[in-house]
């Protein structure tokens, strides 16, 4: 049974039939689904939720299907780790990770937006999906189309890291390179999805898949015992995921499954592709598009579609906007894998990296609960970090030579 209701657009309030449509017709705004909490409220107590299977569709009633998935059985549910170590090096007192680089089937968060927009595509009759993406979206579309036997075309920018290119390819999706930057990948799917009935995730069925998102902050809420951080640290590109984390724990609120209270807001990108930040630090939701460069390639969106959103989204919250250098992403990816042993991908190294910023600046309160979004798996973006560790030399297989080598310096740093 659906609790969905209708698409609403954000800036005009119009609603539209739930039907595959990119964004409002009057003012261009993105359509929010629209559901019934009312029964919601009523139908469903949070304790039902508990004995539920441990993925993201345990709260099915708050994502918008008709029916069952028909993809992702398993994505969601990734632990949510407390970090005391990193916490230490960070000066800070109660830190967790929320970590979707072990997420299912692909190690990202884009596990969770895919799945409802491919089981969305199913219910619309789309036989052919698609996307255009930074990388984590193609490798994800690419693996769960195969899985619910969909034909797909993905495009991203031609000089996408070799990782993400292999992992989309082996699924057998038809991946088309574009010579440009996402924003150029982007406008060309845009005008594929007008001529041609698919079902594009990102484009004609954006209001739906940006909905998985959700799933992320539902988790988080129920692994700190059904309550809210007071701060989350979120890495932006398009700007969806962070509003998203919003909605949901507005929701949470809504249907008296946590507690009424305050949560800051804080968005992290690499400085090389900072137009939300940006804004947020000049204090206007006024977005400079801006043509990214930046190692964080996942985050390389220069002109995000819920930018506006995300900014008054942190500074109505307390929170803040902040970017880091490509050497500050490598130094958080180390510092995260060398406290917790956790290996993300460079989007999450500015998260971890932000995070630290923050603090120092005293922008965010080390005293408070503190959850930082890991959104993607390190093994994705090896590149990022190769040649950063000093290689020692192969060693002939002779004890002497082992002591003398590694013991020896042992010693001497000792
Ligand atoms: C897509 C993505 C995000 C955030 O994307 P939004 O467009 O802001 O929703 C964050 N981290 C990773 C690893 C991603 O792939
Ligand atoms: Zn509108």
């Amino acid at each position: 049974m659906s609790y969905l209701l209708h698409l609403k657009c954000r800036d005009c309030g119009r609603t539209y039939p739930a039907e595959p449509l990119a964004a409002c017709e009057e003012c261009w705004a993105p359509l929010e689904p629209v559901y019934d909490y009312a029964r919601i409220w009523s139908d469903v107590p949070r304790r039902d939720l508990e004995s539920r299977a441990p993925n993201m569709w345990r709260y099915r009633e708050l994502l918008p299907l008709a029916g069952e998935p028909c993809v992702g059985h398993h994505t969601g549910f990734t632990p949510l780790v407390r970090a005391p170590r990193l916490a230490r090096a960070l000066g800070a007192r109660e830190v967790y990770l929320k970590n979707d680089a072990v997420n299912h089937p692909t190690l990202s968060f884009k596990d969770r937006v895919v799945a409802v927009a491919l089981s969305k595509a199913r219910e619309f009759g789309f036989d052919t999906v698609g996307c255009s993406s930074t990388g984590n979206l193609a490798n994800s579309v690419a693996a769960q189309a195969a899985a619910g036997g969909f034909q797909t075309f993905i495009f991203v920018p031609a000089d996408l890291e070799p990782e993400k290119i292999v992992a989309t390819q082996v699924y057998g999706a038809r991946l088309v390179k574009v010579s440009g930057n996402y924003d150029q990948v982007n406008r060309l799917c845009s005008e594929i999805a007008q001529k041609y009935s698919w079902g594009i995730v990102n484009v004609n069925l954006r209001s739906y898949y940006a909905e998985g998102s959700k799933t992320l902050a539902y988790e988080v809420a129920e692994q700190l015992g059904w309550r809210l951080p007071q701060n989350i640290v979120v890495p932006m590109a398009g700007g969806a995921l962070i509003n998203k984390v919003r909605k949901a724990f507005d929701e949470l609120q809504k249907l008296g499954w946590v507690e009424p209270a305050p949560v800051k807001f804080f968005g992290a990108q690499a400085t090389g592709c900072s137009p939300i930040t940006s804004a947020a630090k000049r204090g206007t939701t006024e977005i400079e598009p801006q043509k990214p460069n930046t190692i964080a390639r996942s985050l390389a969106i220069g002109n995000p579609a819920d930018g506006f959103y995300a900014v008054q989204l942190m500074l109505s919250s307390g929170g803040a906007g902040e970017d880091v250098s490509d050497e500050e992403i490598i130094e958080g990816i180390q510092l995260l894998a060398e406290t917790e042993g956790i290996f993300t991908e460079t989007a999450g190294g500015v998260t971890v990296s932000v995070a630290r910023k923050l603090i120092r600046q005293g922008k965010l309160n080390p005293e408070e609960s503190i959850v930082l979004a890991i959104t993607g798996n390190g093994l994705k973006t090896v590149g990022a970090v190769n040649g950063q560790f000093e290689d020692s030399a192969a060693i002939r297989p002779r004890l002497a030579d082992f002591e003398e080598q590694f013991l020896d310096l042992a010693a001497s740093q000792a």
